[in-house]
Formats: C-alpha cells, structure tokens, sequence
C-alpha cells in the first residue's frame, strides 16, 4: 500500500497519508492537528519513541532544557531549519528537564543534541547548537 506513515505530533495516532495527499496538508484523521506543519512540535517520550519508530518520513530531535542558554540561542536556528527541510523531514523538541527519562533512555549527554530518525532508526547525532543553515545541511547528509 503506498503511503506513508506519519505519527500526530499532538495526540500520538500514527496516520497512514496517500502519497497524493502528503503535499496536501495532511492532518490527524483523529485530533484534526496538521501532519506537516514546517513549524516545531514539542513532544513528549512517548510520542518521541512512536514517531521514530513508525514513521516514514524522518525525524529531527532536538535535546534541549530551559535553563541551557546555547539551547534557547539555538531555538529559532531550529524553527527556521523545520521550515526550510518542509515536507523532507519533521523538525520536534524534547525538553529533558520535563521528561528526564529521555536524556537516559537516549544517553544524551549534554544540551542541545540532535538526533535524526529515519527508517525505524537513529542515523546520526549532533551535540552543539548550529545555526539554521548548517542544521539544514547536517540533516540532509545524515538522511542522504
Ligand atoms: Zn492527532
């Protein structure tokens, strides 16, 4: 069946989207959120874990806490990259001082790390903050 399976950032459904479709602005056939955004979603490590693991298009991470001042500086890097990968890629944010479990269940280190999903799998990690263009760059060659 063609396709492709996208996790609903906000509720977690995973939604199965045609092909035709995917360039559509898809939504969640459950909450009615938008599939493809371009904006940041903040996720949670439940939701984290369901998308990385389902879902057909990849999936950038990034690690990050209020209280880390690269982290914050790096935060509109981040939204300006998940406009301009679009429909290539979905850009989420875990904070690791709201879910702690996620810096240990990842073995993240230190703050801000990104990670990219693809395939089921993690393909490639990034500790430090980049600015967008080189987020953007870093992303493409870690999914290439
Ligand atoms: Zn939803």
């Amino acid at each position: 069946m063609a396709g492709k399976k996208l996790t609903c950032l906000d509720c977690g459904q995973v939604n199965r989207i045609p092909s035709e479709k995917l360039g559509a602005g898809p939504k969640c056939g459950t909450c009615g959120a938008r599939l493809l955004s371009g904006k940041v979603a903040e996720v949670d490590l439940a939701t984290l874990e369901k998308a990385a693991r389902n879902d057909d298009l990849p999936l950038v991470v990034d690690f990050w806490a209020p209280w880390c001042g690269p982290c914050r500086q790096m935060a509109p890097q981040f939204a300006q990259a998940a406009g301009d990968l679009g429909g290539q890629a979905r850009l989420v944010k875990l904070n690791t001082e709201d879910h702690p479990q996620a810096g240990a269940k990842y073995g993240i280190r230190g703050i801000p790390t990104m990670a990219a999903f693809a395939g089921g799998r993690e393909r490639a990690r990034q500790s430090g903050a980049l600015p967008s263009a080189a987020i953007v760059q870093w992303v493409r060659q870690s999914l290439a």
